[in-house]
């Protein structure tokens, strides 16, 4: 077993990748010799693939994931949370938002006091973009609110893991895990390493819009069920509203003044069509959940994983859990 396992989800990190190779290895290096580097090509149709497996020619402890497809970066830190082996568990971003030399400090912190969870904090943003960081504000904002405070303000994805929190995780019956809340959530001792975050070092953004609302989305469902009582509210804000409404119509009706009043009767259809539509998407957003839970499909396809072939392949390669297994 290695001391230390790091994974780095990738997808389509050509460009970035002998980048992040050249400040990964010598940080690591520098700290042991036993550690492995878990690359999970979360299914790149560039050249990653071909780049990682040049690269493992020349460094051993590379190990590599490849997914038969695109299965986003959550499932891709799950598959490599599933697969390593060490006794320490770090992952961190292919594009060196995260510094790698910060490694060491974790695991001098996590060592010396004992820690389960070491999270990297970014306590400066000024690189990332004004709608990412508005964005970003207000979803760490809302989840603290919801998980409360353990969840750290600017906490992403790089962080370091005991075996014994990685083992916890790998229990949990998640469909889709959201890290970054569900480590703070475990309550596990925790530290923090602050550092600044840096530009990503070549390439563009691989979370689009479009995926960050989805991890929102996952992030609000997976803890919360207040949007489902939404509806409630809404619905006791519309009784009143109606019988303040009735009061005006028989006035009106006593007054004789009862031809006008189209604006008020179409703004309440659309008011009223508006909520309904909005709780019913709700709820589909936490019936899609359920479906895909019974389903009971694993989150990622692994195509291959360098471990089991080679030298390697007598290691017991911890086979991953299907979720569908825990619907007994
Ligand atoms: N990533 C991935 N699968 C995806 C999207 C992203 O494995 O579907 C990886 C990506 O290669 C990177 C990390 O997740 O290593 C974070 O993505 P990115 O840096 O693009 O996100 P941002 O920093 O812009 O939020
Ligand atoms: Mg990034």
């Amino acid at each position: 077993m290695p001391l230390l396992s790091v994974i780095v989800p990738m997808y389509n990190e050509q460009d970035a990748l002998p980048l992040l190779v050249e400040r990964l290895r010598p940080a690591l290096d520098a700290i042991t010799e036993s550690y492995e580097v878990v690359a999970v090509n979360d299914g790149s149709v560039d050249a990653t693939g071909s780049i990682l497996h040049l690269m493992r020619t020349t460094w051993p402890q590379l190990r590599v994931i490849t997914f038969s497809r695109n299965c986003g970066h959550q499932a891709a830190l799950t598959a490599g949370l599933h697969r390593a082996h060490g006794d320490y568990v770090i992952s961190i971003d292919a594009d060196l938002q995260d510094p790698p030399e910060k490694i060491a400090e974790m695991l001098t912190l996590a060592r010396s006091e004992q820690l389960d969870v070491v999270y990297g904090v970014r306590n400066d943003r000024r690189t990332d973009t004004v709608t990412k960081r508005a964005t970003a504000g207000m979803y760490y904002g809302l989840m603290r609110r919801m998980v409360g405070n353990r969840v750290p303000a600017h906490g992403g994805d790089f962080r370091l893991l005991s075996r014994r929190a990685v083992e916890t995780l790998r229990s949990l019956p998640e469909q889709a895990p959201v890290y970054r809340l569900l480590i703070p959530w475990l309550g596990l001792p925790s530290g923090e390493v602050h550092y600044s975050r840096e530009k990503r070092v070549a390439g563009s953004t691989k979370y689009p819009f479009g995926k960050m609302v989805r991890l929102a989305m996952d992030s609000i469902t997976s803890f919360s069920a207040l949007p489902l009582r939404l509806a409630t509210w809404m619905g006791s804000l519309g009784f009143v509203l109606c019988i303040l409404l009735s009061i005006a119509t028989v006035i009106a009706f006593i007054s004789g003044v009862t031809v006008p009043g189209w604006t008020s009767l179409s703004l309440a259809i659309m008011f009223i069509g508006a909520v309904q539509l909005l709780c019913l998407g709700l709820m589909g957003e936490y019936i899609s959940r359920i479906y895909t839970t019974i389903q009971g499909r694993p989150a990622y396809f692994i195509g291959a994983d360098t471990a089991m072939t080679g030298p390697a392949a007598e290691q017991n390669i911890p086979i991953p859990r299907l979720p569908g297994q825990l619907i007994r």
